[in-house]
């Protein structure tokens, strides 16, 4: 067996030592004599995988005790369509910052139920940098200020929290959550699937600050209610169990490895490897993004001649450094390097990058 490096953007890759134990508990978890994903949601065996998740998670983030947390599938796509329907009021505006293709996807989401209202935006530019937060234009009223705190496509991220007053924060952090510390207390909701940085694919993570589920809303179906949702403690229907186990294997694994402090310190080494060999390539290698705002998630780079895309591909997949191929809307290379990608795995990526420049210079 030889597993590669996989810099895939999501669903990505995750630590070995998590695919084991999920291996090694497949068949018969913990001596029930069923996998995990067999037993009913409502048994206690899931009920303590599921709580256990919580907890880990709380204590991962230091989520405050006035945070609900829901494990939810439907993405965070679906988050974006329940924004407005459970946090904006009938004809209620909401504000947005465009800074990539996700915010898109946010707004494209909220425009049926609420007045979308773009109240800064990268888009001319190219989604190269961020809005000052001078610049943006509030809206009075506003039922919340939404940003996509890392721009998993353009490699863009917030690097300070901005400061929205009493106008609740709601932020998209699917890329780049539990990548470092956060204080959670400057957020009014938090979200995130859960396939970048913290498990699997099929579930989604919603940190939503209590106050805020007194908000009436809009009307809305029961199972579209986020207050039910957290009365029912995620299992209004039958969770994705398989996923919220997934999930709660992998934050404890990030517990055990030194918790965000300690992800922080290695996102920012892996992070300053690769901007280095590309900064340091005299124009070979090429990320367009303004310094202050690249991502530590997602490093977008482009060869400074197309026509050698392809060799760079095939001769990465060569070397067992797959998934290297950037999003079809900007074309070029992007290397995703999430918490459980190693030290390792990005200083291959570095010392094969310089390689190939030597060899196709
Ligand atoms: C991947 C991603 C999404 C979409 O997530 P789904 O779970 O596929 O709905 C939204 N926002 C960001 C920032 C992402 O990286």
């Amino acid at each position: 067996m030889s597993r590669a490096f996989n810099f895939s953007a999501g669903p990505a890759t995750l630590p070995q030592s998590v695919l084991e134990q999920a291996q090694a508990e497949m068949l018969d978890w913990h001596g029930v004599g069923a996998s995990i994903v067999e037993l009913s949601h409502r048994g206690p065996e899931f009920i303590q995988v599921a709580t256990q998740a919580e907890a880990d998670l709380r204590a991962l983030m230091a989520i405050p005790d006035d945070y609900a947390v829901l494990f939810l599938g439907g993405g965070a796509t679906t988050v974006q369509a329940l924004l407005p329907l459970n946090f904006a009021a009938p004809g209620q505006a909401a504000d947005y910052v465009l800074t990539g293709h996700w915010g898109k996807t946010a707004i494209k989401q909220a425009k049926p139920y609420v007045d979308a209202k773009v109240i800064a935006s990268s888009e001319a530019g190219g989604f190269r940098d961020i809005p000052a937060r001078a610049s943006w234009q509030p809206t009075a009223d506003a039922a919340y200020v939404h940003i996509t705190a890392n721009e998993t496509i353009h490699g863009v991220e917030f690097r300070d929290i901005p400061d929205t007053g009493n106008v609740p924060l709601v932020a998209d952090f699917s890329s780049s959550i539990a990548s470092e510390p956060l204080d959670v207390s400057k957020f009014g909701v938090i979200y995130a699937g859960a396939q970048k940085n913290l498990g699997p694919v099929g579930i989604t993570v919603v940190i939503i600050r209590r106050d805020l589920l007194e908000r009436a809303g809009q009307p809305r179906a029961d199972i579209l209610d986020y207050r039910s949702h957290v009365k029912g403690e995620s299992m209004l229907n039958t969770p994705p169990s398989w996923n919220w186990y997934l999930l709660g294997l992998t934050v404890k694994w990030m517990l055990d490895e030194g918790g965000v402090e300690e992800f922080a310190r290695r996102n920012a080494r892996k992070a300053a490897l690769l901007y280095d060999v590309i900064d340091s390539s005299g124009g070979y290698y090429r990320n367009e993004v303004a310094t202050a705002v690249r991502s530590r998630m997602n490093v977008p780079f482009f060869l400074h001649d197309e026509a050698l895309d392809k060799p760079f591909l095939k001769e990465a997949d060569a070397a067992r450094l797959i998934s290297l191929k950037g999003h079809r809307a900007l074309g070029g290379m992007r290397a995703s390097i999430y918490n459980a990608m190693s030290e390792a795995g990005v200083q291959a990526l570095a010392d094969f990058m310089r390689d190939f420049q030597t060899r196709h210079g």
